[in-house]
């Protein structure tokens, strides 16, 4: 892959050591910071939304995801409540004190409805607009949002492309004028990944690092897609966001609903909002391990030097 002269506003220059990022609403996102997006794959009533957001704020986070428009594989299958959710999940937010929400959309003009709410409601919070896997190479939508430099983006990889061509379309996000791109991995679509829903692709984050300047999300939810467990009751999806964690992820984007079995998409694939204290219990020992890590290169340069960007 020549990515640095394919694609020179996303891709790291070899041999530069800067640690790229942009910092919004008083959060900074690079590739060195760390934040943890858990919420709401899909929002379906106020109370649900207010449950996390206090849970959320209880245990110290203060970002969320929360889907209101959701790509569904089946036009019979519930949709997301669209705009009609905004005003009270843009409310809560000023309530729990949640300073960004990761939420989907699917087409522009969703854009204006979110911008227009957020101003109704005196701009609570900020908005980490997500373009999903099944518009990884929609480049309308991706041209459309690189002409704007209100929201940052969370672009998922595509499930069923390469990872340069996935790249390729963080280069059209950036076109436009728009830097602030977050990278997120969440597993590619393949049968061999069963009983996994898709091929965790936990690797490729160093890659990622290397490779381009944008910092790495991490989707265990969407990549594992259950919350089958071992022997010890860690669920793959902890075992996967461990590794993730321990491997340098600047973010995780995780599902948790307060009644997992009642949610109306990928009911299968959240936490229980009840088990998110262990959770980030186990995460932070994670985090601290890949802390450790880094220490651990930066006593020993002759291996940094000889490591970096081959
Ligand atoms: C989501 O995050 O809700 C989602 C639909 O994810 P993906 O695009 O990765 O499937
Ligand atoms: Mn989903």
């Amino acid at each position: 892959m020549n990515l640095a002269s394919n694609f020179p506003l996303v891709s790291r220059q070899a041999n530069d050591p800067t640690n790229f990022g942009f910092s919004i609403g008083g959060l900074t996102f690079s590739q060195t910071s760390w934040h943890i997006f858990a919420g709401l794959n899909a929002v379906d009533n106020e109370h649900n939304v207010a449950l996390t957001f206090k849970k959320l704020n209880a245990l110290g986070l203060n970002c969320a995801r929360m889907g209101a428009f959701k790509p569904r594989t089946s036009p019979y299958s519930f949709q997301g409540l669209g705009e009609q959710c905004l005003p009270y999940v843009f409310a809560l937010a000023a309530t729990y004190n949640i300073k960004m929400l990761a939420m989907e959309i699917t087409h522009e003009a969703q854009l204006d409805h979110i911008f227009k709410l957020l101003a109704r409601e005196n701009n609570p919070t900020k908005v980490l607009v997500q373009i999903g896997t099944r518009n990884a190479q929609n480049f309308e939508l991706l041209k459309a949002l690189s002409k704007q430099n209100v929201f940052p983006i969370l672009y998922k990889r595509g499930y069923g492309i390469t990872l340069e061509e996935s790249i390729a379309a963080c280069e059209y996000l950036s076109y436009g004028g728009n830097s602030n791109i977050i990278f997120c991995l969440r597993g590619m679509k393949s049968n061999f990944a069963d009983p996994h829903r898709n091929f965790v692709d936990v690797a490729h984050i160093p890659v990622i690092k290397r490779l381009t300047k944008m910092p790495v999300c991490f989707d265990p939810s969407h990549a594992v897609g259950n919350m089958n467990s071992d022997l010890n009751n860690i669920p793959d999806i902890w075992h996967t966001s461990a590794q993730a964690v321990i491997a340098g992820a600047n973010m995780l984007l995780v599902d948790v609903h307060p009644k997992p079995n009642q949610a109306l998409v990928d009911a299968k694939q959240a936490l229980k909002l009840d088990d998110l204290e262990m959770f980030l219990e186990d995460v932070a020992i994670c985090r601290a391990a890949y802390e450790k890590r880094r220490a651990l290169q930066k006593c020993a340069p002759e291996a940094i030097t000889t490591s970096a960007h081959s």
